[in-house]
């Protein structure tokens, strides 16, 4: 099977958040299970300097927006089996510093930058020796690319173009622009109604994707279902609701071969369930760096998180303030929201023996945090999936989250029987229960037995890329409407079908 994705962000290469880590990995083991894979991405500012091994192709993707013409030179690089990562070049849309904005404020032409990539999706086929069966698209910023196809190849006019799938990593950003910057999508004005890409007379990338793929998707059972309501569909519980029998939860996985406790660069210790004593040495080594005292038996609390309102850091500063009072750690690394920043570094003020703060987006540090703290802590009002959970259980750090979306079905309570706990859940989403349930984490601490119970059951859990990407694949082959082989349809993009 051939799948094409289409994506703004791609670990290593570009990351803001789950997205990247997402893609990088399906794209990775889809290869690895035999589909052929290219994934289109901006060639953003410095990636030529940094990988060696991401070269020119010589290929150049001619697009038209509105009534310009916009180039983007195709460089091209293959880190692993059967995957071609296809970075799109223009200088002026992405060799900037950021890949939606700076100084917390979205760049102006956002529409247009990520229209360009869109368009250079569609457009990119007719240039490669493969053609996708699957093009699947993730996030507002690729997510017109089902209504520019299907305006392509007119609606049944062809007979084959290829399945599209739209992939929600998070409903609150739509992409939402004004309608004056409609003529850059080149499609007609029946594109724009309510049940297409129109929304409240603004232009919605994101609700192009769910009108217009063949299948939408959500990266966990749960938030597929949350988002069907009005309290997380951001405004587009209805036409989610319209496209409810197309609409389907996957929940992501882990890649291991990054995320792992045993051979781990940013690790000096190794360590398993059964020899968990280089987890209390990565511990004593973070108090230490970080200038906390240095013990074992103090519970060490921790966080990853870009600090916005959905993440819950208001009410975790809150009941911090409260728990605190007992012995116990906190440190959190995260950038973000500059109110939210205050608000955590006003506990680090008054708690300043028991809390570090670290401002800033640090890869190897988040692979030290997970390793070293005890507890966990995702108080996250929503959660598409999230992801520091799932490394959590691997690192054996028993994660503390509010039963929402992809947390809700990763993390097994106590209440869903003693015997299969993992972490500690809780429903309200109110700064008591969080304190209730960072109670509860240290009451679990002191029971040395029971917490190393809740490390081995977590760090047994098997989130694998491998069953991940499997599962992908049999959503494809739904999608295709038979096995999927290559031989459904052919056709020439551009230069429409020669028949099979
Ligand atoms: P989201 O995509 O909503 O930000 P996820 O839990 O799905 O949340 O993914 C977050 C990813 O970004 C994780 O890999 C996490 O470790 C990483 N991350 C978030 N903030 C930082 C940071 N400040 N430094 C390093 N990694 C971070």
């Amino acid at each position: 099977m051939n799948i094409l994705i289409g994506s703004s962000e791609v670990q290593p290469y570009s990351k803001t958040g789950g997205l990247a880590d997402m893609v990088a990995a399906l794209g990775k083991y889809l290869g690895i299970a035999g589909a052929r894979v290219g994934v289109v991405t901006p060639l953003y500012r410095g990636l030529l300097e940094e990988y060696d091994d991401i070269r020119r192709t010589g290929r150049v993707v001619d697009v038209v927006l509105g009534e310009r013409h916009e180039k983007g030179a195709i460089y091209e690089c293959e880190p692993s089996a059967n995957l071609a990562i296809y970075f799109v070049e223009h200088v002026h849309f992405f060799q900037r510093r950021g890949i939606y904005g700076e100084h917390s404020a979205d760049y102006a032409d956002n529409a247009e930058r990520f229209l360009f990539l869109s368009k250079v999706l569609l457009n990119l086929p007719q240039h490669l020796p493969w053609r996708p069966d699957i093009v699947h698209v993730h996030d507002w910023p690729v997510a017109i690319f089902p209504a520019l196809l299907r305006h392509e190849f007119g609606k049944g006019t062809y007979p084959s173009p290829p399945r599209t799938l739209c992939t929600i990593h998070n409903l609150a950003y739509q992409g939402l622009f004004p309608a004056t910057q409609l003529p850059l999508t080149n499609l007609p004005l029946d594109y724009f109604t309510p049940t297409g890409l129109e929304y409240y007379g603004k232009m919605n990338f994101l609700k192009a994707g769910i009108a217009y793929a063949d299948h939408v998707s959500t990266v966990s059972p749960s938030y597929a279902e949350e988002i069907l309501t009005a309290e997380f569909g951001c405004g587009l519980e209805g036409i989610l609701g319209e496209r409810r029998d197309q609409l389907t939860g996957i929940l992501n996985g882990v890649d291991y071969a990054e995320w792992n406790t045993t051979d781990n660069p940013h690790l000096e210790s190794a360590y398993t369930a059964d020899r968990i004593s280089g987890k209390t040495r990565e511990k004593k080594r973070l108090q230490r760096d970080l200038g906390l005292s240095v013990d074992a038996k103090t519970p060490l609390f921790g966080i990853i998180s870009r600090l916005v309102e959905q993440k819950g850091i208001a009410l975790l500063a809150e009941a911090l303030q409260q728990s605190l009072r007992h012995p116990m750690q906190f440190v959190l690394l995260g950038s973000g929201n500059p109110d939210l920043k205050v608000m955590i570094q006003e506990v680090a003020r008054r708690f300043p023996d028991q809390v570090r703060v670290k401002i800033g987006y640090d890869p190897g540090l988040a692979h030290r945090i997970e390793a070293a703290c005890d507890f966990y802590l995702m108080p996250s009002r929503f959660e598409p999936c999230g992801l520091n959970q799932l490394y959590s259980l691997r690192y054996g750090t028993i994660p503390v989250v509010h039963a929402a979306g992809g947390l809700r079905d990763s993390v097994a309570d106590e209440s869903e029987g003693a015997d299969e706990a993992t972490g500690i859940k809780f429903t309200e989403f109110t700064s008591a229960a969080v304190l209730e349930a960072i109670y509860r984490a240290l009451s679990i601490f002191k029971k040395p037995e029971l917490l190393h119970a809740y490390q081995k059951r977590g760090m047994a859990r098997d989130f694998s890329w491998e069953r991940t990407a499997e599962a992908y694949l049999d959503f494809y082959r739904r999608i295709l409407g038979g096995d999927g082989a290559d031989s459904v349809w052919y056709f020439r993009w551009g230069l429409f079908l020669v028949g099979n």
